[in-house]
């Protein structure tokens, strides 16, 4: 049996490891819509090679090039809202791997139509929350967590009660700067930064893990994934990268998944699910790999899972100018126009100057993020 599938961000890392398993498995699947921002050569051969019914670009400057590279093999689109209609076509499952809250309207769109959404895309649900978490309620939609973690959480919380949870833990690797003093930080480059030792992942994300900004955000991806309550949420640094989250039960039993550190796995449990599907990496080798470590993390050297968590407990559009602050320092910085250990420093203040009302619609969470995103780049200017 055939099934259809939408991937929103494929010409990315998560997209690229999500059409790996496709190809492997190519007479299972029909593409329907394909997305990027502005690679359009690189989308119009993706869309050629997967037979897909659409592709689209973000930025409708690059149709043309778009138009070019298809042909007349398939459909070719441009601009915000063709990425929210090619979200809005019918699939039976949705990857929404765009990076950053540009994702979010095509996110909001696949939701609205009810349909299964596996979210990789964790800073249209940080920003979001609530709007995107009644949204799917509302339109029965389905999520399927591809973050590792929040896929090991879900894959630990399978035949369980949410309420028999106690405590809920989401490893973290610590980055590649983990044994770094403040000295080093401070003059952290981005090649160094986007260095990951154990994930091979876009820049942002990565710089996301360096700063442990990643840990905050996911925080509070799984605080509206899996809503134990704020206080049952902890972070352990795990360097090896072996255990990609734990979920500890009131009877004192933790159940914990281990993995390779590649997306293809937590991406196949969404493809497949609620059913297994084979990947192409080999099993894991404990005798191998020999040893899994555990460190409380370093808020005074890393304190952007402190300022996150505190976003998420301020509630309202908190997280949301998080988020947005986020995306602006990281961008600086990868510009080389904002020194790393400055990166939180840029979001927290972003926090304090910028307190619009709680957002209630996606209007309003678009409406926040461009606020805070000006607010963050007057920041830029005193950083
Ligand atoms: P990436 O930078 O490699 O790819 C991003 C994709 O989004 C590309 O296809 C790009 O064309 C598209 N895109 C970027 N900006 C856009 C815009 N403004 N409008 C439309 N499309 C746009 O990123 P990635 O590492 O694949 O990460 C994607 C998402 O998945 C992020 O939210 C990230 O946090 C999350 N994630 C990634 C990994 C990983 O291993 N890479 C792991 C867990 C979660
Ligand atoms: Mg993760």
């Amino acid at each position: 049996m055939t099934r259809s599938i939408s991937i929103l961000g494929a010409t990315g890392s998560v997209g690229a490891s999500t059409l790996d398993l496709i190809r492997r498995n190519r007479d299972q699947w029909r593409v329907v819509a394909l997305t990027a921002n502005s690679s359009a050569g690189e989308l119009g051969e993706l869309a050629r090679e997967f037979d897909a019914e659409i592709a689209v670009v973000g930025d409708e400057g690059c149709l043309g090039d778009l138009r070019d590279a298809v042909g007349n093999h398939c459909e070719a689109a441009g601009g915000r809202q063709a990425l929210c209609e090619a979200a809005a076509r019918p699939a039976d499952i949705t990857v929404a791997a765009i990076v950053g809250c540009a994702g979010l309207g095509p996110v909001m769109a696949a939701i609205e139509r009810g349909g299964t959404v596996a979210l990789a895309n964790k800073e249209a649900l940080v920003s979001a929350g609530e709007v995107m978490t009644d949204a799917v309620a509302k339109h029965g939609a389905t999520l399927l967590p591809v973050d590792s973690e929040h896929n090991a959480i879900f894959q630990c919380l399978a035949g369980n009660r949410i309420e028999d949870v106690a405590k809920i833990t989401l490893t973290a690797s610590g980055g590649p700067f983990r044994e770094w003093s403040q000295a080093q930080l401070d003059a952290a480059t981005p090649a160094q930064a986007v260095k990951h030792p154990n994930w091979d992942m876009g820049a942002k994300i990565s710089v996301d893990s360096a700063t442990m900004m990643n840990k905050g955000l996911e925080f509070i991806e799984a605080h509206h994934l899996f809503p134990v309550g704020l206080d049952r949420l902890g972070i352990v640094v795990h360097p090896q990268s072996v255990i990609h989250s734990m979920v500890e039960y009131r009877d004192g039993s933790t159940l914990a998944q281990l993995g390779p550190s590649d997306m293809r796995v937590p991406i196949a449990s969404c493809l497949a699910y609620p059913q297994r599907m084979d990947t192409p990496m080999p099993p894991l080798d404990l005798a191998d790999i020999g040893q899994l470590t555990f460190f409380a993390p370093d808020e005074e050297l890393f304190p952007a899972t402190r300022v996150a968590r505190e976003a998420v407990q301020a509630g309202g559009a908190a997280p949301a100018v998080l988020n947005a602050a986020n995306e602006v320092a990281v961008a600086a910085f990868l510009a080389g126009k904002l020194a790393f250990t400055r990166i939180a420093v840029v979001v927290e203040q972003t926090l304090a100057q910028c307190t619009p009302p709680a957002p209630s619609s996606l209007d309003d969470v678009l409406a926040v993020d461009a606020e805070a995103r000006s607010c963050a780049e007057r920041m830029l200017e005193t950083a």
